[in-house]
């Protein structure tokens, strides 16, 4: 099982694969399918300029040897009515403009016409009409009507003999099939997309399990090196304890400098002795995360709070602190008592510890929804907002802490946070520097 933060670096991980792979596979479609597209125009307007160059041929060989097919004034002829003047002098029927294009005939999605130099049409073929009147007679011109699907080309036809301008040829078509085509390769790309995406998911899922499994397993080691270190740490300080004690109580052999030094081991043997028992604690918790209902029994939380209250008041007192206290009666939890204990003892005696004199604490219990909360407000120095985000962290003591009070290991609030987690529950803190800090314990409810 992922602790809870490792759950959260893998989401992290998954999250930022899965962003740079939706951006690869975004980019990479967008560029298939401007190049697709861009191929498709490209040979679309080929297939016109090639039908438009055939048709031009003709033009020149009509205009320059049977000018006498067209009649003065006599415009818009048809191919057919071409063809009927034309009788066996050219067969404009079997000339490649027929044969390159055989949808050209009758084709609702193509329109061929021929202009004279001052643009009028001599004869056309096709219904497709586009609105297109400036257009210049020394160069291809391309024109696209988006609103209805249509694009028209005109071809500038010189006499090739004399190369002057002797009309144009004017290509209408529809885009139509173009738009269908390119509907269905932007559908193909988006379920290819889809299909890439979940294989990348599970690819992602995969690769972030397995690049954490070293990780979690060095995490397991050092955890389990840390209990056993400071349980083996428990009996060789228990006997310098007890032997130190044991040459205090015969201390009338013992010159004073020599007395003052032993009272020193003993009360350095004390600190580390709680040092040990609180890494011991993390470490067993750490571990036990998984099968923590097993040890839970029913405890009345207003009752532990009173307890801590009566137990705390006369340090508050000492310390001349108002210690106030305003707690909910009938509050039930399921938990462990002693750690319950400790959580709240920690973060009150905090309160008590980091106000300076005439100082006030405030201690409350209540329930909100399925929550009992205990907040513990105090009026003492308060701590920065950059120094916030870390005091959980193990270790950490903060400046102002530091420099108001001596001792101390900085583990207090990750113990608290551990056994709030521990017991389903939370601890949030706010704090003001110089002013104070309010911190508030969430912890679920039963009955
Ligand atoms: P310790 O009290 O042993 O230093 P804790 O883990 O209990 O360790 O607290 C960590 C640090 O958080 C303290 O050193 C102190 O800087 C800061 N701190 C905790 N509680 C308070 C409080 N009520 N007011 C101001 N600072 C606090």
């Amino acid at each position: 099982m992922f602790p809870h933060k490792f759950q959260q670096i893998k989401s992290q991980l998954m999250l930022s694969y899965l962003g740079i792979m939706i951006a690869i596979l975004g980019s990479t479609s967008l560029i298939i399918y401007e190049i697709i597209s861009h191929n498709l125009f490209r040979q679309f307007e080929n297939n016109a300029l090639k039908t438009a160059t055939n048709a031009g041929l003709i033009l020149d060989l009509v205009k320059h040897e049977h000018e006498e097919y067209f009649k003065p004034n006599d415009f818009n002829l048809t191919l057919k009515d071409l063809i009927n003047r034309s009788e066996a002098n050219i067969n404009i029927a079997n000339n490649n403009v027929y044969k390159n294009n055989p949808y050209f005939f009758g084709n609702q999605d193509i329109s061929i016409q021929w202009l004279n130099e001052e643009k009028k049409v001599l004869v056309k073929e096709g219904n497709l009409i586009i609105q297109w009147e400036e257009f210049s007679p020394s160069k291809i011109n391309k024109y696209y009507d988006y609103q209805n699907n249509l694009f028209s080309l005109i071809l500038p036809i010189k006499n090739h003999k004399n190369d002057q301008l002797i009309g144009y040829i004017k290509i209408i078509e529809s885009t139509g099939f173009l738009k269908n085509n390119l509907f269905w390769l932007k559908i193909s790309l988006i379920l290819g997309g889809g299909f890439a995406l979940i294989l990348t998911t599970g690819g992602a899922f995969l690769l972030t399990k397995q690049s954490l499994q070293p990780i979690i397993a060095s995490f397991q080691e050092l955890k389990q090196f840390t209990a056993d270190a400071s349980h083996e740490l428990r009996t060789p300080l228990t006997v310098i304890k007890t032997s130190a004690d044991l040459v205090l109580n015969n201390h009338e052999e013992i010159s004073q400098d020599n007395l003052h030094k032993i009272k020193t081991i003993v009360s350095a043997t004390e600190e580390m002795n709680i040092l040990v028992n609180d890494l011991l604690l993390l470490a067993r918790m750490d571990k036990e995360i998984t099968e923590k209902e097993k040890f839970f029994i029913k405890l009345p939380l207003d009752e532990i709070c009173e307890d801590l209250f009566d137990l705390l008041e006369v340090q508050a007192q000492s310390s001349q602190i108002t210690l106030k206290c305003d707690l909910t009666p009938n509050l039930w939890i399921k938990g462990n008592a002693s750690h319950v204990q400790r959580l709240l003892t920690n973060i009150l005696s905090n309160a008590l510890q980091y106000t300076p004199k005439k100082g006030k604490v405030i201690f409350t219990l209540k329930k909100e929804l399925h929550w009992a909360i205990i907040t513990v407000e105090d009026t003492g120095i308060g701590i920065n907002s950059q120094e916030l985000k870390n005091i959980f962290h193990r270790f950490w003591r903060g400046e102002g802490g530091r420099s108001h009070r001596k001792e101390g290991s900085g583990l207090g609030l990750a113990i608290a946070e551990k056994i709030a987690i521990h017991h389903g529950g939370k601890i949030t803190v706010e704090s003001v520097l110089s002013q104070g800090s309010t911190f508030r314990i969430y912890l679920p409810i039963i009955g």
